[in-house]
């Protein structure tokens, strides 16, 4: 399926190219229909399976599609963190350029002066206000904010909001909203809590769930304990000791990809690299250079770690753990496609072991770790537990700790 079957505004779609995104990932197949269609969902996905552009594409076409003014508040995002309250914006500015949709972040902490900022903007008006719910409560609490023509309400990571103790600021936000509204409701789990609110909120809900699916067992994974340091020299130790006609190097940072490209190419090896710095068309052309076998080596940011459509990829190397384990499964899928056998390897650093860790319960396999090469010498002991503090955290004390300092 492509975004244009979905029957995406003209502007969503420029908006959607100049992203990069090039086909709908499942749980955007799914909801975009319904969300146009006006019907409330509850969605099970994690983060990592596309679920916020699966809301904000249909949420960016129906206002673009309905020349909807910005002088009310259309569409209001209730999300559990600023950082994801950031994370969403990015993505709305990012997707929205085209199609002149308005936004507003408005998160825990800040000083007057952010408040006051805000209270501008919010009594001003503007198609989508993103916000955490202690936030948007003090706002609403003083009466400026133009919410009596919203349309849309999305409640995104629910799951994470109950963990945190929002029940009540979300019940007490909802009941400053016109009771005509579509409701959208995201969770990564559908624990009964969450059923008891969806009742509450939503109206003859679709549910939608998107299950991340295992990794095939035509894939080999292994993993590596190495330090930061060691990282470099191991790639080289796999490409000069093994015959890898087509390898991804997988990294979370943009600025690791141009670090390793360079460094394998200075030693000869034939490596490009590929992040959100590349313009469309010189991705594209580097992709397609892999996909014909004349570029052996390609290191990317997770921009290509789903929608690569390239059989017989030799190896995956993740060069760091992906930060959900979605991802993970993501990156690993894109060997051992069709009929071929593939190699999934990833280096684990200390502060990685923990989180390594939950991809394994994701996957419901413990991923083996091989000996570092002598010649490297002996990475970090395995110890997830030592690393992330004994497992111990800190209780969560409301937003205080997303202060400016
Ligand atoms: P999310 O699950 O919403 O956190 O999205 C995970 C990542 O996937 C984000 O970096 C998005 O930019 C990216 N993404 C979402 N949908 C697509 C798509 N259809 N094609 C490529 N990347 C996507």
């Amino acid at each position: 399926m492509t975004f244009s079957e979905l029957k995406l505004h003209e502007d969503v779609l420029s908006g959607l190219d100049a992203m990069g995104f090039e086909k709908p990932t499942p749980i955007q197949e799914a909801a975009i229909p319904l969300i146009i269609d006006n019907k409330d969902i509850i969605g099970c996905a994690q983060t990592g399976t596309g679920k916020t552009a699966a809301f904000l594409l249909p949420l960016m076409h129906k206002i673009a599609a309905n020349d909807i003014s910005d002088e009310h508040i259309n569409t209001m995002i209730i999300c559990p963190t600023r950082e994801l309250a950031v994370q969403i914006d990015q993505q709305l500015e990012g997707l929205g350029y085209f199609s002149g949709v308005t936004s507003l972040p408005v998160y825990g902490g800040g000083d007057g002066a952010d408040f006051a900022r805000e209270k501008n903007a919010l009594a001003k008006g503007t198609h989508i206000v993103i916000g955490t719910p202690g936030k948007l409560i003090s706002h609403l609490n003083l009466g400026y904010v133009k919410v009596d023509q919203l349309q849309h309400l999305v409640l995104d990571e629910a799951d994470r909001m109950l963990d945190m103790g929002f029940h009540d600021d979300i019940m007490k936000i909802i009941g400053h909203l016109p009771k005509e509204r579509q409701n959208l409701l995201f969770s990564a789990t559908m624990a009964p809590k969450i059923r008891k609110m969806a009742k509450a909120i939503l109206q003859d809900p679709e549910e939608i769930n998107i299950s991340i699916s295992k990794p095939s067992e035509k894939i080999t994974q292994v993993a590596f304990l190495a330090y930061d340091a060691q990282k470099i020299d191991l790639v080289k130790h796999l490409l000069r000791y093994n015959d890898i006609p087509s390898l991804v190097i997988f990294t979370s940072r943009k600025t690791k990809v141009r670090d390793i490209t360079r460094a394998l190419q200075k030693e000869g090896f034939e490596a490009k690299g590929i992040s959100s710095d590349l313009e469309q068309t010189a991705r594209e052309d580097i992709l397609r250079e892999f996909k014909n076998k004349q570029l052996p080596i390609i290191v990317a940011t997770d921009v290509i770690s789903r929608g690569i459509d390239v059989d017989n990829i030799d190896m995956v190397i993740n060069y760091d753990v992906p930060g959900d384990a979605a991802d993970y499964v993501h990156r690993i899928g894109r060997t051992a496609r069709a009929s071929s056998e593939g190699e999934a390897v990833t280096f684990i650093n200390e502060e990685d072991q923990e989180n390594f860790q939950k991809i394994e319960q994701l996957i419901e396999k413990e991923v083996r770790k091989v000996p570092m090469p002598a010649s490297i010498g002996d990475g970090p002991e395995y110890n997830p537990k030592k690393y992330s503090g004994g497992g111990k955290r800190k209780p969560y004390k409301g937003n205080r700790k997303y202060k400016k300092r």
